[in-house]
């Protein structure tokens, strides 16, 4: 019998897996790859440490996508965290588990990843082509014939996965461009928004702070009635807002948030553990201690340093008052500072700054038993070019893995 000819755009997480998967269950599959190397999100990926997964049990897991996060259950069902985790320490890659349940390399290098996966393409047969832009696909009689390249070149295929990856850090290859192709095809594409990304602020106090660190801080996001809390943490201010892992992690429905009600901000509790009452006290046990002391160096013990000047200034409180002189209503004013830093949030950085993009081909119009295309025979769709985006912690690629390994199954054994 003839073997299936496979076609997987983009060599990212989800192509890779995808073309191993089929080419392991005697697919004749070729990789087309629009840039000149394999991977190159992959190797970016927790800062270069590559966070492939995260140990959270099944439903946990789930509840980390931003929504849809149960369309992945058929594909998590053929490959989750174990299995993906056998996958690579199988093949001589030691991984250890972090804080929060995050998984990593032992090496503590993205690059062990990324070998395993190119020798295991090598050891499985797939062909791999470098420098090949997919543009479009031919379609006869509803089904997949064929893929153009940029170059004009056809290639006849018996199915085509298209995992090209979401439409931010566009340096690494991963464009939108597979959108389009997806929506030259029939498919709805949900618009694209930015997800773990930086916000913006309306105040310009962030310039004065950029690059300050707060650490074990809560924050408070807010528009009309409704409040997104987060964990205590951290985050770092930017030129233009604030950034940071808290944020990162809320920025997608703090956008979502802002564009429906069109306004949004941001309280920040810098000191969490401390209940109003509690920081009144200690106020008056520093002020007491300092009394001969200008406020702002009393505060130097309660914030970083960049930040009590700046402190001062907006609360406006003379820096240099003696704290023996410090009122009531000034003392007040510095506890509700320290509890609800406020700020208006403005916006947030674009699509190509986001860690995952938002949005993508509609997942109503993929079967999430194959990952097939509901409207074109043979087109399979896998990874961050379809609607799913998660927290971070190692679900965005579990779930680029899983669904290219599904796709790539699927593609070989359907009928
Ligand atoms: C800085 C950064 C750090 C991250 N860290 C983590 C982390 O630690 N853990 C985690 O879970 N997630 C992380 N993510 C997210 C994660 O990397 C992505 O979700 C994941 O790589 C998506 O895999 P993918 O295969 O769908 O797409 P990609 O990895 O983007 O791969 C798509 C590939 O398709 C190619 N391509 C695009 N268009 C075409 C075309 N027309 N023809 C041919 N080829 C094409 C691209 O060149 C690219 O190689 C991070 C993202 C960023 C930006």
């Amino acid at each position: 019998m003839r073997e299936i000819k496979i076609l997987v755009a983009g060599a990212g997480a989800s192509g890779m897996m995808a073309a191993i998967r089929a080419a392991g269950l005697g697919g004749d599959v070729t990789l087309l790859e629009k840039t000149k190397s394999a991977g190159n999100k992959l190797l970016l990926s927790g800062k270069g440490r590559c966070n492939l997964t995260n140990t959270e049990d099944l439903d946990r897991f789930l509840k980390r996508f931003s929504k849809n996060g149960d369309f992945l259950r058929d594909a998590f069902k053929k490959l989750f965290n174990r299995q993906l985790m056998d996958f690579f320490e199988q093949r001589g890659l030691g991984l250890k588990v972090e804080r929060q349940m995050r998984v990593f390399p032992q090496s503590d290098r993205s690059s062990g990843v990324l070998s395993v996966l190119k020798k295991e393409l090598e050891r499985t047969g797939v062909r791999v082509v470098y420098g090949a832009e997919v543009s479009g696909a031919g379609i006869e009689k509803g089904k997949v014939s064929c893929v153009k390249l940029s170059g004009g070149k056809i290639i006849l295929c018996d199915r085509l996965i298209l995992a090209c990856g979401g439409a931010s850090y566009s340096f690494t290859g991963s464009d939108g461009s597979g959108m389009e192709i997806a929506r030259s095809l029939g498919h709805r594409i949900v618009p694209l928004r930015p997800g773990l990304v930086a916000l913006k602020t309306k105040q310009g106090y962030p310039r004065r702070m950029e690059g300050l660190t707060l650490r074990n801080i809560r924050l408070k996001f807010s528009s009309g009635n409704t409040q997104i809390l987060s964990e205590t943490g951290e985050m770092v201010f930017t030129s233009s807002g604030i950034s940071g892992p808290l944020v990162m992690t809320l920025s997608g429905r703090v956008i979502d948030m802002f564009e429906k009600n069109g306004k949004a901000c941001v309280e920040i509790d810098l000191k969490p553990a401390l209940t109003c009452q509690q920081l009144e006290a200690r106020l008056l046990r520093e002020f007491k201690a300092g009394a001969k002391k200008g406020v702002r160096n009393v505060l130097k013990t309660l914030l970083p340093l960049r930040m009590a000047s700046l402190f001062t200034e907006i609360i406006a409180l003379d820096p240099m008052k003696k704290c023996a002189q410090i009122k009531q209503e000034e003392r007040e004013r510095i506890i509700s500072f320290l509890k609800a830093f406020r700020m208006d949030i403005s916006g947030s950085a674009p699509v190509e700054e986001g860690m995952v993009t938002r949005g993508g081909v509609s997942l109503k119009e993929i079967n999430p038993r194959t990952m097939e295309s509901r409207l074109v025979k043979g087109l399979y769709l896998c990874g961050e070019m379809i609607d799913i985006d998660a927290d971070t912690g190692g679900f965005n690629l579990q779930a680029a893995f899983s669904t290219g390994y599904l796709a790539g199954e699927s593609a070989v054994l359907s009928a």
